[in-house]
């Protein structure tokens, strides 16, 4: 296969009649890529993990470049022109949020609260409000914005419902978007233990990549603990 790109953690390939083939590697980064692991596992635990929420939102009605999943470790999925912008949203208050703003840890964000982010190591992913994303042109318009705040938080009830079933909280997640040959605004990327934070709605356990970030241990036993509620 052809590839197309290489990210931190993925490699997409030029797959059949306009579609791409993403394969989740091992590689696990934090920091911007300044810091680097090779977790054995991690690659095929996320690619299943993500294609059960892409096929969870497909139903729920959200669009996603997701077309199916090809065991172990690989997404055939539409071809997208990405947006350079990382959409997040927070349900409780944690990381970069309470290390930039005065937000105590674990606070509950009612409403969540969505942020743009340009997504770029070099510039490490500042926030951006409307003007910066115009200015810089990483949206046309406004509206753009809009509509990925407001998929966005659909994405965000979907998601949360779902795992509150398997007794997990969903404290924050990071989106990408971008737009298919039609036109259409889809969801793109990957949605997975390291895209998001999970904490055990009982115990308040990390079971995300924060237990890399932080040197906590056991991130692939906590990956396959979310697989398995999440997969079944
Ligand atoms: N996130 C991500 N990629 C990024 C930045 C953030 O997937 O480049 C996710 C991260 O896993 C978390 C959420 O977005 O679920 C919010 O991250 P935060 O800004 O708190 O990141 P930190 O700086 O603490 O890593």
């Amino acid at each position: 296969m052809k590839e197309i790109y290489r990210g931190k953690a993925k490699t997409l390939y030029e797959g059949e009649d306009g579609t791409c083939v993403m394969v989740f590697r091992d590689e696990l980064t934090a920091g911007d890529g300044a810091k680097r692991a090779e977790k054995a596992g991690k690659g095929s635990i996320n690619a299943e993990i993500s294609a059960v929420f892409m096929q969870l939102l497909e139903k729920n009605g959200i669009k996603t470049h997701f077309i199916s999943f090809e065991p172990p470790d690989r997404h055939v999925v539409k071809r997208l022109r990405i947006l350079p912008v990382e959409v997040i949203v927070r349900n409780i208050a944690t990381g970069s949020l309470v290390r930039r703003y005065p937000f105590k840890e674990g606070t509950r964000l009612e409403p969540p609260v969505v942020e743009f982010c340009l997504k770029s190591d070099e510039y490490h992913d500042p926030m951006v409000n409307e003007d910066i994303a115009l200015a810089l042109g990483l949206v046309d318009t406004p509206e753009e914005l809009q509509e990925m705040r407001r998929i966005s938080l659909k994405v965000n009830r979907v998601l949360s419902d779902f795992l509150r079933e398997k007794g997990i909280l969903l404290v924050d997640f990071k989106l990408e978007f971008g737009y298919d040959d039609e036109g259409n605004l889809l969801v793109g990327d990957e949605i997975s233990p390291d895209t998001c934070r999970f904490w055990d709605a009982d115990t308040g356990e990390v079971m995300d990549k924060d237990r890399f970030r932080r040197d906590m241990g056991s991130v692939i036993e906590y990956y396959r603990e979310v697989k398995r509620r999440v997969c079944g």
